[in-house]
């Protein structure tokens, strides 16, 4: 028998249309939801666990669409860098000590900030990719993980054996909790030539593709330099749009690169913290909404950001564009928060009905405090929660069906081990 929960008086964002329920139900059974209505519940059937949820606000779950999870480890290791001396001066040494306990450790502190801080689902492209998929399995969040690839000797054949091992390892594992997606790191670590194994690889498998696309005017430039077009025109000619990709940051596109974006249906993970902070620019998030391209949001690693807060993204999706388009109608609230939950579901290639609070969905989905100051008073729920709402307003977490965090403490992880662990790694790796 699965397990049933009835949540009763709550405030609910079902994000299935733009509105909400001042008061609401509901109803869980195993790992989906069956049941979400307004007012008090009126049925006959009996419930194994009865959750009371005045004064909280429930929503579903953050999709947080890009980042790199062990690389809490560097967080404020190096500041105020741009991206390519960051990464070749700074990242990869620390990178390369890294084995796959360290990006166990990492990769759970970055799964217990997210958790307490909303999100259910995030997405990794990293390496050692065995510890990260241990750790989303022990604490029973939602992720979808590639083993990012480098297609420089010595380590690119490898690089794609290990994604093909870890795929057939990982895909649909942990309850179907874990998806894999191959993950060649960007056109400027994989020649065309590599690229094209990839997309072979990608039908082989039957998984789509996640890759970093013209996060900097640099990397345009460079493209333009030794292939005569931009990242986005070469991921035409070497047939990886024919693959479904997601792409993460696509700051510097031209109107013709979005045309051919849309043609091919690309997904974006748009990443407006990372990209101020490493001072990439501001990516042209309304021409991409304006032709209909399917956009999440992301964090990126905590060292571009510095934190891993779904929340800020949302605020700062919403606000970014108004300003640099002088435009206050730009991304509003709602949009913001679809970007966050039911596009960012679409954009990972997961369940349509992922992201929200409707039956049939899976039952991923997160309590607020609203008894804060600045939630009153009372005139709109969406605006507050995207314009005022913090992440540590969070107070529990469900996922899969299943009580992953209860009053703000996470069940599955032993919060004090992973600090004292982390700091060990990092004793190690920074010695
Ligand atoms: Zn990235």
């Amino acid at each position: 028998m699965e397990a049933s929960t009835l949540i009763k008086n709550a405030r609910i964002l079902p994000m299935t249309e733009e509105t909400w329920f001042d008061e609401g139900y509901i109803l869980i059974k195993g790992n989906r939801i069956l049941e979400v209505g307004e007012g008090e519940y009126q049925g006959m059937a009996s419930f194994d666990k009865v959750m009371d949820a005045s004064g909280k606000v429930v929503m579903p779950g953050l999709i947080n669409t890009h980042g790199h999870a062990a690389m809490v480890l560097l967080r404020g290791y190096a500041d105020d860098l741009p991206l390519m001396e960051w990464l070749q001066t700074k990242c990869w040494p620390i990178e390369d000590k890294m084995t796959e306990e360290d990006i166990y450790w990492g990769t759970k502190l970055a799964i217990l900030e997210m958790l307490k801080s909303g999100t259910t689902t995030f997405t990794d492209m990293y390496f050692e990719m065995d510890g990260v998929a241990r750790a989303v399995e022990e604490s029973g969040i939602r992720a979808v993980l590639s083993r990012g690839m480098i297609g420089f000797p010595p380590k690119a054949e490898q690089a794609l054996t290990q994604s093909r091992e870890f795929a057939r390892k990982w895909h649909r594992a942990a309850d179907g909790r874990i998806t894999v997606l191959l993950g060649p790191h960007a056109p400027y670590t994989c020649p065309p030539d590599y690229l094209k194994q990839v997309v072979s690889l990608s039908e082989e498998l039957d998984l789509p593709i996640q890759i970093h696309l013209s996060e900097t005017a640099g990397e345009v430039e460079q493209s333009i330099k030794d292939h005569g077009v931009s990242p986005i025109k070469l991921m035409e000619q070497v047939g990886l749009f024919n693959r479904p990709t997601l792409a993460a940051h696509c700051v510097h596109v031209s109107d013709e690169d979005i045309e051919i974006m849309s043609k091919y249906n690309v997904h974006v993970a748009h990443n407006p913290d990372s990209n101020l902070k490493l001072g990439s620019g501001v990516a042209p998030l309304l021409k991409m909404l304006e032709k209909g391209l399917t956009v999440g949001l992301g964090t990126d690693g905590a060292a571009s950001n510095n934190n891993l807060d779904m929340f800020e993204e949302m605020r700062h999706a919403a606000m970014i564009h108004k300003g640099v388009n002088l435009d206050p109608i730009a991304v509003n609230a709602y949009k913001a928060l679809e970007m966050a939950t039911t596009d960012g579901a679409k954009t990972l290639f997961l369940e349509e009905k992922l992201g929200t609070l409707q039956p049939g969905a899976l039952a991923d989905l997160i309590f607020l405090d609203y008894n804060r100051p600045y939630y009153h008073p009372r005139h709109n729920l969406i605006a507050h929660l995207v314009y005022a709402g913090q992440s540590g307003d969070v107070t529990d977490v469900m996922i899969d069906g299943e009580m992953i965090v209860e009053n703000r403490r996470v069940l599955t992880m032993d919060e004090e081990r992973i600090y004292e662990e982390a700091a060990n790694t990092c004793n190690r790796l920074f010695a």
